[in-house]
């Protein structure tokens, strides 16, 4: 019998503060906005939370500060039925915020001040080893430093965990995590600044997914926003088509992509099947305002492609 896999999210926590405005401010430029909305985010917890809303069992490993932000964070997440007991809360450092502007064309322009986030660390490994074993889908992101990530990847291999790296926002990789990760899910910059080729369309998503393959990770995952995503394996090179709907906001799409990724996997699902279900849930999210709040529950999902 096939038991479903736990998720283990290992990322950051911000406060996200969104203020939506008709354009965008040239430097130097004031604008006045419209509406001002503050809400939990960061890609660890968006991802966590849209794992959890699709009733997966999740665990969140993340870093806050000792301050009202971290502990309402703390209280959302555990909120979305998310297992917190891997959560730090450092005493010298601010939690993670995220300034967000939104403009009339539902692009977003985000500026994150790290805080507790740079300094989630694993030289004492200990929540790892509590939360990872084989029976384990690991999904991290780069809002954290490389050297835990590397930490994370490295107790993961040796307890023999899958591992997906959502590698935004875009940075360079060490060669160790490209060689340990199995999944990895870049958008079209991201997939850009890894295999320096820039992606307009399928052809050119192939060309980079292959370069990025090359690199080390088993399964290659280009997000292409409305246009869909592209999967690229030894085995396998699928496209798998965005649904249309109206975007209101695009913040988040990713994460949402992210979390029903991993939730597909976790139930056994190939990455293609599972790319299916990030795709429906990722467009449900865009039709709606706002980061972890627009992604969607399975009954959701369910009801809204029925
Ligand atoms: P963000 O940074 O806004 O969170 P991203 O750049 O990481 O997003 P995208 O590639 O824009 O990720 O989107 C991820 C997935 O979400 C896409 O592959 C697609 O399935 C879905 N998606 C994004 N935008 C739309 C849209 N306008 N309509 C339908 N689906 C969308």
């Amino acid at each position: 019998m096939f038991i479903e896999k736990k998720i283990v999210v290992v990322g950051s926590t911000n406060t996200d503060m969104v203020v939506k405005t008709e354009r965008f401010p040239n430097p130097g430029e004031t604008v006045l906005g419209g509406e001002f909305l503050m809400n939990l985010g960061g890609k660890g917890a968006n991802q966590a939370v849209a794992a959890a809303r699709l009733g997966a069992d999740v665990h969140f490993i993340t870093r806050v500060g000792d301050d009202l932000f971290g502990q309402e964070a703390i209280k959302q997440l555990r909120n979305e039925n998310i297992d917190v007991s891997g959560i730090g809360v450092d005493r010298g450092e601010n939690s993670g915020v995220a300034l967000i502007t939104i403009d009339k064309n539902a692009e977003n322009n985000i500026v994150v001040a790290s805080g507790a986030n740079a300094k989630l660390s694993f030289e004492d490994d200990t929540v790892l080893k509590k939360a990872i074993n084989s029976e384990t889908i690991v999904l991290v992101q780069l809002e954290i430093p490389q050297r835990s990530i590397e930490q994370v990847c490295h107790h993961a291999k040796e307890v023999g965990a899958v591992v997906v790296l959502n590698p935004a926002p875009a940075s360079m990789l060490s060669d160790f995590i490209l060689q340990t990760i199995d999944i990895v899910t870049p958008n079209q910059q991201e997939a850009e600044a890894l295999s320096g080729i820039a992606v307009t369309d399928v052809d050119s998503a192939k060309r980079a997914a292959m370069k990025i393959h090359s690199l080390g990770p088993r399964v290659v995952i280009i997000t292409m926003g409305a246009a869909g995503a592209f999967l690229y394996s030894a085995e396998e090179s699928a496209f798998v088509d965005a649904y249309k709907v109206k975007a209101i906001d695009t913040t988040a799409a990713g994460d949402v992509f992210n979390g029903a990724l991993v939730v597909g996997l976790s139930k056994g699902e190939t990455p293609v099947r599972a790319m299916e279900l990030a795709s429906r849930a990722a467009a449900i999210a865009v039709t709606r305002i706002g980061a972890q709040q627009s992604a969607p529950t399975l009954s959701e999902v369910k009801s809204f492609f029925a």
